[in-house]
């Protein structure tokens, strides 16, 4: 990642925090002449460790995204939705639209629940697939599957649209019970993950595929059965499938 390249094991040489939310927290001041040990990637969080115990930690969700910029380039987002600016010589990195970005401590960034055990990354370059079974078969088995992929314990990084894909391209279904699932399907779906979500963060959002992800009512390119959509368990989070082909 070119975060890395920009950033690691170098001391930035301007911090702003543009967003009047983060101005009470003084992170210029607090990171003024740190250097930038690791950055560290899981899923969509980015850890920038700085020397000293200081952690900056962000999370994209849906909307927020992370640009590096060379000098005179222009910014493919406007200025006023950048949260963060890291100046290093003529380079610029930024992360625009938040929306969860914050300054922890090492001792925090320790003790905190959500980040203390993240599953094995989904674009990692290696991926530890024992790991993700381990894990899985940790989940509730009455959970379906479709939601335990959510799940950021078990696996970092798959997103709604990418689980409903990844199950669509696995045939199996969203809702079948996580116990249900055999290792080599749960292999299968996170195989099509990853193969194709490496190839759509080269070549951009024309290259997701959209066989029944916001497709309800449509009808399925493998079976024609017109594709569903319904919230799944405690989040509700809505999952898209294929009835007639997804077992
Ligand atoms: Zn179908």
């Amino acid at each position: 990642m070119r975060i890395r390249a920009v950033l690691e094991q170098r001391i930035p040489t301007e911090i702003l925090t543009p967003q009047p939310r983060h101005h009470h927290g003084r992170w210029p001041e607090q990171l003024a002449g740190r250097r930038v040990g690791a950055v560290d990637v899981h899923g969509k969080h980015l850890f920038l460790r700085f020397e000293g115990g200081l952690t900056v930690h962000s999370h994209l969700r849906m909307t927020g995204s992370w640009a590096v910029y060379g000098p005179g380039q222009p910014w493919r987002r406007s200025r006023r939705r950048a949260w963060l600016v890291i100046r290093e010589g003529d380079r610029e990195v930024v992360q625009f639209d938040g929306p969860v970005l914050e300054l922890l401590s090492d001792a925090r960034s320790r003790r905190d629940p959500r980040l203390a055990r993240l599953g094995p990354d989904v674009l990692g370059e290696s991926f530890d697939e024992r790991l993700f079974l381990r894990n899985l078969r940790a989940e509730d088995p009455r959970r379906p599957i479709g939601d335990s992929l959510l799940n950021q314990r078990i696996l970092a990084g798959i997103g709604n649209l990418w689980k409903a894909e990844a199950c669509f391209a696995a045939e199996v279904d969203p809702w079948r019970a996580t116990g249900e699932v055999d290792d080599e399907q749960a292999l299968r779906i996170v195989g099509f993950a990853r193969e194709r979500m490496s190839q759509s963060a080269r070549d951009g959002f024309e290259a997701r595929p959209r066989a029944v992800y916001r497709r309800a009512g449509e009808p399925c390119p493998r079976c024609a059965t017109p594709i569903r959509q319904r919230g799944q368990w405690d989040d509700n989070r809505i999952t898209f499938w294929c009835p007639g082909c997804q077992r």
